[in-house]
């Protein structure tokens, strides 16, 4: 028993809002801890870059050059929107019932399968080849899933349940909770870390939280590899799937 769940639980780190202008003071720290601990993160790269929060933060003259060291030192490259401006409200009419303002719910096929291709196209010309992505807010539509699939990209690190599943000819990694340093004990996950949020002590818990759980760390190859579909997993996750959005809701 205790061998089948340590078989089964694992973590990928997705990292959120990664751009030319960020907080580079916690994303060096980071890069430092990770290639300490032997962590292969997920990053989520916006490729061009609007969000007023985020312009804030000084800008990397040299950031695409960062990007590929990452991808050589064995991170996962992904794209996460494509200039993480909200323009639509979703009103929990959503695909996975966030709610919130959104980038890409509510717009027609057109205009967001040429937004995602605008985005790789920007990533390639940059030598970013990304096989995954994740939208800003958790916000799709069908739309989104079709474009994205038009686009050649084929998995969403985003979705319910406690295993990476097939859906809609993509594949899902689900991704649960708001706070970083929480390891379900069994099953598979995916973080969403908001570097651009942290203060000193949020890095600290980040870290001792890394260190305690490095073990079940997984890169993202492995995390695609546990994909597996069944229907006592589809009741699991349409059991996450009810209590998150209700909890969501009571607390919005
Ligand atoms: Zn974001």
């Amino acid at each position: 028993m205790k061998n089948l769940i340590e078989k089964n639980t694992g973590l990928l780190i997705r990292i959120d809002d990664v751009a030319e202008n960020m907080s580079w003071k916690y994303m060096d720290k980071c890069e430092k801890l990770f290639e300490e601990l032997k962590v292969k993160p997920l990053v989520g790269i916006i490729p061009e870059n609007k969000d007023p929060d985020l312009l804030r933060f000084p800008k990397n003259n040299n950031f695409w050059n960062r990007v590929s060291g990452w991808r050589k030192n064995g991170w996962e490259i992904s794209m996460h929107g494509f200039n993480h401006v909200y323009d639509t409200k979703t009103k929990f009419k959503d695909f996975f019932n966030y709610g919130g303002d959104s980038e890409f719910f509510g717009h027609d096929f057109e205009h967001q399968y040429k937004k995602i291709k605008l985005g790789l196209d920007k990533l390639k010309s940059e030598g970013q080849i990304v096989k995954s992505f994740f939208a800003p807010n958790h916000t799709y539509d069908l739309n989104t899933f079709l474009a994205l699939k038009d686009n050649g990209i084929k998995v969403i690190i985003d979705g319910y349940g406690l295993f990476p599943y097939f859906e809609k000819d993509l594949i899902f990694i689900p991704q649960l909770f708001y706070k970083e340093t929480i390891l379900l004990p069994f099953g598979f996950q995916s973080t969403q870390i908001h570097m651009n949020n942290w203060d000193d002590d949020y890095f600290n818990k980040f870290k001792e939280f890394l260190i305690k759980t490095k073990q079940k760390i997984l890169g993202y190859n492995e995390i695609v590899s546990k994909t597996s579909n069944s229907k006592a997993k589809k009741i699991v996750r349409d059991l996450f799937r009810f209590s998150l959005i209700n909890l969501r809701k009571l607390t919005s």
